[in-house]
């Protein structure tokens, strides 16, 4: 007899002294839930009806595949499947919302609440300082050294006395005597008494007694002299210790976005390794039985993936690191067990987050963790999710592209900032400019409204069509229309948020 797991929804739980799922040995889905049975008697009338049929508020799944709760005892079972009962019903974290629609979607503002609640940036991590570019530094960087650490040649030429050149002229040239070389990285050269002159290299320490360097082109050098054609005053082309970086000096402060300028700093100082705070580890879920792969053509049926390239691009503006995407079928048990494995700090789901028969993600994270939002007023991306498995954040993102790119910009980009350490708002630069044709919308709803700027200002190009992914690469930027507002009209002032151009400041 096959050994099988029978799961129990947490609306039945009270019978079941708690337990979410008992295993069991069972010919068949019906057998398996009377050997629960036996163990749990209470359980039957809350299952069963007098005449022994299923209540109608339960569904049944095999492996994932659902069953009319009519064939149970025809669902011949093997060793180790999984039968879930889920209760739609409702009320609990594991209600099934699926073909119901959303009873209730909460707003904007709160799901982002929801999104950031509690989160801080991700501990301190050191990284050579070659690999530090674009990292957020986790504390201030102060030099402990001076650069340069020697008075430092800044042309090619002759370290002199400067006096020693005074009156200098073409007609009238100054001769001093040769009196040594100094090479960048070569050992000192011996000091230059009056009357003297070194050769001397940029880059290279100036011996001391001078106090300038002569370039090569206002001297002529012949057998053991140099003649100075050209007078320099004292200082001139030394480079003082500590010219660019005084030691004790804050170079750097936590928080900032290192770039490629302050990654040549923190080499300069000496500053490896470098303390950054730690990226985010995303992984992507991607579900859908019709998505093939990025790098295909679209076949038959099926398309191609757009949603995690395009994720992964955004989690990599937004401080992510390590990405890792999954590619899953509609299948509950898969989806399942993809959710549960650990070691992401967040996870971002593609498809199957709405109230359709093969939308297994809310239900599967209410089981797994906490699913905390589901269903938000804002067009599009209503069906987005917002929870917690374990440590990990999860972000339920609608399949239709448009609304996948918008639901990370409002709730998974200001969780992935923060914990990288970077400023939870937008990333988007932003312009005020008069509209040049009426936005209509619902009160009660936050709109995306994907827009162009032209002559006449802000030109709406699309609030619906979130399967139209060339709303997106079409506008300049998007508008949000607040769900207090029943519209916007033509010729008042907007903010557009502008898809190019975008930094992310921090420190
Ligand atoms: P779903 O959210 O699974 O109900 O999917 C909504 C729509 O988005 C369907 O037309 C899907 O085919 C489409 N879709 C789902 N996932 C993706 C994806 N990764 N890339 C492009 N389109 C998708
Ligand atoms: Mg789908």
């Amino acid at each position: 007899m096959p050994n099988v797991t029978l799961e129990i929804p947490s609306v039945l739980r009270r019978y079941s002294a708690g337990e979410a799922s008992l295993r069991v040995e069972a010919a068949t889905a019906a057998e398996a839930l009377e050997r629960v049975f036996d163990v749990y008697s209470d359980l039957r009338s809350r299952v069963l009806d007098a005449g022994g049929r299923v209540f109608p508020y339960l569904l049944f799944f095999h492996n994932g595949r659902e069953v009319r709760r009519d064939a149970l005892a025809e669902t011949v079972l093997s060793e180790g499947d999984v039968v879930e009962m889920i209760g739609a019903a409702e009320g609990g974290a594991h209600d099934d919302v699926r073909m119901r629609g959303f009873r209730t979607r909460v707003s904007v503002e709160e799901a982002l609440a929801v999104a950031v609640d509690g989160l801080a940036r991700l501990p301190a991590e050191d990284v050579a300082v070659t690999e530090s570019a674009l990292r957020v530094l986790a504390a201030d960087v102060v030099s402990d050294v001076d650069v340069p650490p020697f008075r430092r040649a800044a042309m090619d030429g002759y370290a002199v006395r400067a006096e020693d050149t005074f009156g200098a002229t073409l007609y009238n040239p100054v001769r001093l005597t040769l009196c040594g070389e100094s090479m960048p990285g070569g050992p000192a050269a011996s000091a230059v008494p009056a009357g003297g002159a070194c050769r001397i290299m940029t880059g290279a320490a100036v011996p001391a007694g001078a106090d300038a360097v002569l370039p090569a082109e206002r001297a002529r050098e012949g057998e053991g002299v140099v003649d100075v054609i050209d007078a320099i005053p004292p200082g001139k082309h030394v480079a003082r210790v500590g010219e660019d970086v005084d030691r004790g000096t804050t170079l750097l402060r936590s928080g900032r976005r290192l770039r490629p300028q302050d990654v040549g700093l923190l080499a300069s100082v000496g500053c490896s390794p470098v303390s950054v705070v730690r990226r985010p580890r995303v992984r992507v879920l991607v579900t859908g039985n019709e998505i093939l792969p990025p790098g295909s053509r679209p076949d038959g049926n099926c398309i191609v993936d757009s949603n995690s390239p395009m994720l992964a691009a955004l989690v990599a503006r937004d401080g992510g690191g390590e990405l890792e995407v999954v590619r899953l079928a509609d299948d509950r048990a898969a989806i399942r067990g993809a959710l549960a494995i650990e070691g992401a700090d967040v996870i971002l789901t593609s498809g199957g987050t709405s109230v359709g028969r093969e939308d297994y993600m809310p239900l599967l994270v209410g089981e797994l963790g906490d699913l905390t939002v589901h269903g938000i007023a804002m067009r599009p991306a209503a069906p987005t999710g917002i929870g917690r498995i374990g440590a990990a954040r999860v972000f339920l993102l609608p399949g239709n592209p448009v609304s996948c790119l918008s639901a990370y910009d409002f709730f998974a980009g200001p969780c992935i900032r923060t914990l990288a350490g970077l400023p939870e708002e937008w990333p988007y630069g932003a312009v005020e400019l008069p509209l040049a044709g009426r936005i209509a919308s619902q009160l009660g709803r936050c709109d995306y409204v994907r827009v162009t700027i032209g002559e006449g200002g802000v030109i709406p190009l699309a609030t619906k069509g979130a399967s139209i992914l060339t709303s997106v690469t079409r506008a300049d930027g998007f508008v949000v229309v607040p769900s207090a507002s029943e519209g916007l009209p033509e010729g008042g002032a907007v903010v557009v948020h502008l898809f190019d151009g975008w930094s992310l400041g921090g420190a």
